[in-house]
């Protein structure tokens, strides 16, 4: 499945080729995280020097690389969103991502208009919270 990550404020590509490229921020130190772009997959190539200052259970904050809005979910401030489009299918409607924004906690929802899909092992702890129906921030 070829998924584009697209920033939801401008709408820049955010994964040119494989990984998603977004800029971390925590305690005024900044760094560029790639994430991967296969969903669940949590494994994240990121600056060492900014890597060392986070660990496990910090809030980072996520920033678009190119328009630099953040992607804190307005109602969902514990989580960051992205739209995503499955390039492989035409007329394809956007999908919102939703991802924990704690260091190492893997917490992520897709929510594709009809249904709420969830990934990650801690993702359940925030299911009641993340799959009303109706407050899915469309
Ligand atoms: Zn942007």
């Amino acid at each position: 499945m070829a998924l584009s990550y697209h920033c939801p404020k401008c709408d820049a590509l955010l994964n040119p080729n494989e990984r998603v490229v977004l800029i971390a921020s925590y305690n005024n130190q900044k760094g560029i995280v790639l994430m991967s772009s296969q969903l669940g997959d949590y494994q994240v190539i990121c600056d060492k020097g900014f890597c060392h200052e986070v660990a496990a259970g910090d809030t980072i904050d996520f920033i678009c690389p190119v328009c630099h809005g953040s992607l804190t979910a307005k109602n969902h401030e514990h989580f960051a969103e992205l739209k995503i489009v499955n390039s492989e299918k035409e007329n394809h409607a956007p999908c919102l991502l939703r991802f924990s924004r704690v260091s190492e906690e893997h917490a992520t929802f897709l929510y594709d208009g009809d249904s709420v899909k969830e990934f990650g092992e801690e993702a359940g702890g925030f299911h009641d919270e993340m799959t009303i129906e109706g407050d899915w921030g469309w």
